[in-house]
């Protein structure tokens, strides 16, 4: 048998599938920042409550200033007064998984006498390209076949990739920290992440492609060798038609 869940979509995750299949043309950028920002505050631990006090709040918003200042603004006018506590804040939650670790959330495993493959698609997420210090967005696949008879919540899966999305991020590297992150602490036979996501440093500057997607994969175990296991995972994804 095999196990395909879908993670329930929120309205914001279904506008950013909108803006990722270009029906949308609307940035949405305070919302989903916002949206992260609450499910942060809602859903974690005293660890990591602890952990969001540790960021300093007082350098972000110096540093703010300045690039308002070099810029040519003026930080003291009425619309800015307030603007780098706010961004202070918001990176603080924006980089928030700088302070979490995935063996908080796939160190709890449950026994399953099942060996076959677990897929969540679909799982929004937000992240920040560390070269531009602008978003990407997009969806997250995550697949894995499990070893010994464990398996792990799904919702893990999905605070697995915020763990590694909310830091300053490429791409291609997230991906493989989140197979890593199931290799390490699942012990699975194998683990397949697919990631599609526009990046607003491609549509605001520099090359300009707006409706641009980047896919990129990351397979560990079983996925690296076995030609027709990866394409049925892909398949269960729906990868490439
Ligand atoms: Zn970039």
């Amino acid at each position: 048998m095999t196990r395909v869940a879908a993670i329930p979509a929120t309205d914001a995750s279904r506008r950013a599938g909108q803006r990722l299949g270009g029906s949308g043309r609307t940035l949405r950028l305070g919302a989903a920042g916002r949206r992260s920002g609450t499910s942060d505050l809602e859903c974690r631990s005293d660890g990591a409550t602890a952990a969001r006090r540790a960021v300093d709040l007082g350098r972000i918003e110096a540093a703010v200033r300045e690039i308002l200042i070099a810029i040519g603004e003026n930080p003291e006018r009425d619309g800015l007064m307030e603007t780098p506590r706010r961004v202070a804040r918001a990176y603080r939650d924006l980089f928030g998984g700088m302070r979490d670790d995935a063996a908080r959330h796939l160190s709890r495993t449950f026994e399953h006498q099942s060996d076959e493959l677990v897929v969540v698609r679909g799982i929004p997420f937000s992240s920040m390209c560390e070269h531009h210090m602008l978003p990407f967005m997009g969806q997250a696949h995550v697949a894995y076949l499990p070893g010994g008879g464990r398996v792990v919540g799904l919702s893990k899966l999905a605070r697995t990739v915020d763990v590694f999305a909310r830091r300053p991020q490429m791409q291609e590297r997230l991906s493989q920290q989140v197979a890593d992150a199931l290799e390490q602490h699942l012990s699975p036979r194998g683990a397949c992440v697919v990631m599609e996501a526009e990046h607003l440093c491609m549509r605001l500057r520099g090359a300009c492609k707006p409706e641009a997607v980047t896919t990129t994969m990351a397979v560990r175990g079983v996925y690296r060798e076995d030609i027709a296991a990866r394409a049925e995972v892909l398949r269960l994804m729906r990868i490439g038609g």
